[in-house]
């Protein structure tokens, strides 16, 4: 029987799994779970011929969810299979540099960190603690949004506020998206054949949340969010980076609550906000290019931030050996992929139209011209990593 690891991200109200092959990375079986503790509460399960079905478990929560999707594998032969769980947990802090094994100790340290990330670790470990109940044989493993920018040195992650913030507080830059950049980082060394501590990188993980990172030797050395998700680049429905005197402007001046500011710059802004239209980057471009100026503005301010914060993570590096494009618009976007590069002729890059129309799709993803500064677009596989991960510290733990 082939070898698999069960893949689980966890929200509130959600769950997300996958069923990952630990040798080829084939995910024969994935779904979601949603609306969770809702009368409409749902699991949808894509299985390996490609069809979906649909669970309604009305009412149900997490440990219901997981019921309903261990009872699908158990149907299909498929649960005895499993040799471990991988867990994507947001935010790891300054505990974890790397995915572990999950025992009480990690579980504490994770809930140490909840208060880092309010809307997420909770959620996580909600996750964790289901599967932990029914899959009490195999061994749970958690990969941390936050561990591969740990890395990071201090003159990146300090914010220039009281030292003592970070010391008491744990104020500082943490980064997110870790397991994809990582990921996006080893699959370009991989087919360009070189060792990745020969490259200096830059990925852009752009999807509805966007983050990028200078990546020296396979380490990241700065990224673009900091404390929370919500600074650096402008995404779907947050801002990015904004006049930290926004929050007190507005709360003076509109009368808004902090709980709302807070509210608006997650919810509300970035491609939302800007346009009044979408958080969704191929309803905006089919809206400019209908001529609607709102989509167009939110396009252009979008590409001027991206291609500014890369010109800005090219310090760290003294050189560019490539930008990796990936993400859900980083992958699928053509036009988004040249609005940024010819913003960057600064760093040598030179577009090939006709390798950009092609994406991913030639060898090597390669979309600029010899001689010029290389950008590649690699799609990102956050799933593989974990389940590689999960298997790393599975097998160093035997
Ligand atoms: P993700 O969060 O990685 O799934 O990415 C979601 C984002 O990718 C949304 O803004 C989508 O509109 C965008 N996206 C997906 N396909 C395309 C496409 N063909 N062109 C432009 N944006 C796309």
């Amino acid at each position: 029987m082939s070898s698999n690891i069960l893949v689980i991200n966890c929200g509130s109200s959600s769950l997300k799994f996958s069923v990952v092959n630990s040798q080829s990375g084939e995910q024969p079986i994935s779904g979601l779970a949603e609306r969770l503790g809702d009368a409409e509460a749902i699991v949808t399960i894509k299985t390996s011929n490609g069809n979906k079905l649909t669970f309604d478990i009305s009412g149900g929560e997490h440990d219901q969810a997981l019921e309903t999707i261990l009872n699908y594998l158990q149907q299909e032969n498929l649960l005895d299979s499993i040799q471990a769980v991988g867990h994507r947990v947001v935010h790891g802090g300054e505990h974890f540099t790397a995915s572990t094994i999950i025992n009480e100790d990690v579980l504490n340290a994770i809930e140490s960190c909840n208060h880092l990330a309010p809307l997420h670790n909770p959620a996580n470990l909600i996750g964790i603690r289901s599967s932990q109940k029914l899959l009490n044989k195999v061994p749970h493993v958690a990969v941390f949004d936050t561990a591969f920018h740990q890395t990071m040195p201090a003159q990146a992650y300090l914010y220039p506020v009281p030292y003592e913030l970070y010391q008491k507080e744990g104020v500082r830059r943490y980064g997110f998206h870790g397991t994809s950049h990582r990921y996006v980082s080893m699959a370009l060394a991989e087919k360009l054949e070189k060792p990745l501590s020969s490259l200096n990188l830059i990925s852009a993980h752009l999807g509805n949340g966007c983050s990028a990172t200078a990546i020296k030797a396979g380490q990241s050395v700065d990224t673009t969010m900091g404390l929370t998700p919500l600074e650096g680049l402008v995404m779907g429905t947050r801002s990015g980076d904004v006049d930290p005197s926004l929050h007190h402007f507005l709360c003076t001046q509109t009368q808004m609550t902090i709980d709302e500011v807070n509210t608006l710059l997650n919810k509300k802004s970035g491609l939302l906000g800007l346009s009044g239209l979408s958080n969704d980057m191929r309803t905006l471009e089919q809206a400019a290019s209908e001529g609607n100026q709102q989509a167009e503005i939110a396009i252009q301010v979008f590409c001027y931030r991206l291609a500014k914060q890369i010109a800005a993570l090219a310090v760290p590096l003294g050189h560019v050996d490539g930008l990796i494009f990936t993400g859900g618009i980083g992958e699928n976007s053509v036009s988004i992929r040249q609005r940024v590069l010819e913003q960057l002729t600064v760093l040598g890059f030179q577009l090939d139209p006709s390798q950009n129309e092609l994406a991913g799709k030639s060898q090597l993803g390669l979309i600029t011209q010899a001689g010029s500064t290389p950008a590649y677009v690699v799609n990102t596989d956050e799933e593989w990593m974990i389940a590689k991960d999960t298997q790393t510290c599975v097998t160093a733990g035997e």
